[in-house]
């Protein structure tokens, strides 16, 4: 199964280049080792934090997307010493990240 999932800018660049191969994540969508996911980078309404507000009102999810996105593979969901309904969710790269166009050479 494939889940597309949003990530903040400030812990995109740690799953990114492999220092954090790891999402805790609340688990509303039954994750599964073997699962694919992709990781897109969202900028949360600064107001609100993508709780929604006056406004965000108009933006699709409370926020914007920068383009950039990881893809991985879920190799293993624990839900040891977690907080209830929360997993950790073990990530490792397949194919090819999406780069914003900026980032492109
Ligand atoms: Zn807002």
């Amino acid at each position: 199964m494939l889940h597309v999932l949003k990530i903040w800018p400030q812990y995109f660049p740690a799953v990114a280049d492999g220092r954090k191969p790891f999402e805790i994540r609340w688990n509303d969508r039954n994750f599964k080792a073997g699962d694919t996911a992709i990781l897109r980078e969202f900028v949360p309404c600064p107001s609100c934090l993508g709780k929604g507000c006056s406004d965000c009102l108009a933006l699709p999810d409370k926020g914007t997307y920068t383009g950039r996105a990881l893809h991985r593979n879920i190799t293993v969901v624990s839900d040891f010493a977690q907080s209830q309904e929360f997993v950790v969710l073990g990530l490792s790269p397949y194919g090819i990240d999406e780069a914003k166009p900026s980032d492109q050479p």
